[in-house]
């Protein structure tokens, strides 16, 4: 069989523990059968970043806005006991994701995978709910302060022109704390152009909320962002039957929960944070969730949203069997091919994409689960609990099935 040809490199950043293990099972059992993989390689291993001084990651993020379309395995991010788990570590050494975040200034769209033996909490979803989160500021990059005694907290802006401007915060009687927050209305704006091309990229509704009933200056800034930027989409809107509508947070969440899904819901970086959560552990398993970071111009980073799994690895390690969900980073793979199948127009490689994503439909569908889904499922679904590397070949089957 003639293998499937690529014209552009994709950019590959390999990872850390379990999903490690089950990058290069993928790629061995379900890719280069049928592939010609071009990729531009980065390891982006824990021992590697390190012997690098982190640089593989910066090198590896500006390949991916060179190429536009990259995939990624998780990574650990070091806390102070991987520092004691890996003595070699220089520092502890920021987020790869963080990193690449701000190199790529992009906004993360979280995607659960759906299947009908699953059954969503919320028994009205019938269609995936993504949710895009701002990837930038407000509480995150807050300063907090404790005071002790009754007084005064203003707050100052000095520009460079030598123009101050002060608000008080809160005269206070006794002990308080304060915080100060902030967001730049370039990377608001950059947030509503990612997420008005998302959806004409999904052809979706989009959705965003705030609360700028109550943050009068700081969530209608937002808001005005999105309204202004809109107007730069509207017509492809139009032409695709997609639409845009804002609302309060509170009455999103309420809608949210009443409705289909099959929409997107961009969110500010805290209800992204908390939102995301509640979206994918209510349709099910955090294996079960896809993630990709799209910058405004069009480039891609797709990932699955769950870490290295550690706990499999160390059972991995002592020679035990894992059963490892790989779903959401198999379909990182099939949406970076796919997308550079879209760019590139390479229809062989659409086409791989889609019939990887069937082979997995499939495999579960006929009841061949690994562990946090045979756990899900409902009654009589899980015909077989597979391992990782048992539910990868039953794949590798139905995808060979397919192709030929
Ligand atoms: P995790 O790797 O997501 O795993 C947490 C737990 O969730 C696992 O112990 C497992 O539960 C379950 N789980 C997650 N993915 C699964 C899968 N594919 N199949 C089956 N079960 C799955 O989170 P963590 O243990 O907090 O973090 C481990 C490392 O990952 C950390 O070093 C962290 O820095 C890194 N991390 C990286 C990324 C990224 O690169 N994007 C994101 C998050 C965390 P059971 O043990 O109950 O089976
Ligand atoms: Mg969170």
């Amino acid at each position: 069989m003639n293998k499937i040809q690529m014209t552009t490199p994709l950019v590959e950043m390999d990872g850390d523990e379990m999903t490690r293990i089950l990058w290069q099972m993928i790629k061995d059992k379900l890719i280069l059968p049928y592939v010609d993989l071009k990729t531009e390689y980065y390891d982006l291993g824990l021992l590697h970043r390190n012997d690098t001084d982190d640089q593989v990651t910066v090198d590896a993020a500006n390949a991916a806005v060179k190429y536009g379309v990259a995939v990624k395995c998780a990574t650990i991010t070091p806390n102070r006991q991987r520092m004691i788990e890996y003595p070699q570590l220089k520092q502890q050494w920021k987020s790869p994701n963080g990193t690449i975040r701000s190199i790529m200034d992009g906004t993360v769209f979280r995607t659960p995978i759906v299947i009908d033996s699953v059954k969503p909490v919320v028994k009205t979803w019938k269609k995936p709910i993504t949710v895009a989160r701002h990837a930038y500021g407000d509480v995150y990059k807050a300063v907090d302060m404790k005071t002790e005694e009754p007084g005064e907290c203003t707050m100052t802006f000095k520009g460079v022109s030598g123009k101050e401007t002060t608000v008080v915060v809160q005269k206070v009687d006794g002990p308080a704390v304060f915080q100060g927050q902030h967001n730049k209305s370039a990377s608001i704006r950059s947030f509503a152009r990612a997420c008005f091309q998302f959806a004409i990229d999904q052809k979706q509704d989009l959705w965003f909320s705030t609360k700028d009933t109550i943050a009068k200056i700081y969530d209608s800034e937002f808001r005005a962002i999105f309204e202004e930027e809109f107007e730069n989409y509207k017509a492809r809107f139009e032409e695709l039957g997609i639409t845009y509508f804002y609302t309060l947070i509170d009455d999103a969440v309420a809608r949210v929960i009443r409705s289909e899904g099959g929409f997107i819901w961009a969110c500010k970086n805290y209800d992204g944070d908390v939102m995301s959560d509640m979206i994918s552990t209510a349709f099910g398993s955090l294996a079960m969730m896809t993630s990709v970071l799209v910058t405004p111009d069009g480039k891609y980073e797709y990932e699955a949203a769950h870490g290295t799994v550690t706990k499999h690895y160390y059972k991995y390690l002592k020679g035990e069997s894992t059963s490892t969900n790989p779903m959401a980073t198999i379909f990182a793979w099939s949406g970076a091919l796919r997308k550079r199948g879209e760019l590139d127009s390479l229809n062989d490689l659409i086409k791989f994409a889609d019939n990887l994503e069937k082979a997995c439909f499939d495999t579960l569908n006929a009841g061949i689960m690994t562990g946090d889904l045979a756990n899900l499922a409902e009654s009589g679904a899980c015909q077989k609990r597979a391992t990782s590397e048992e539910f990868l070949d039953a794949v590798a089957m139905q995808l060979q099935q397919l192709m030929s």
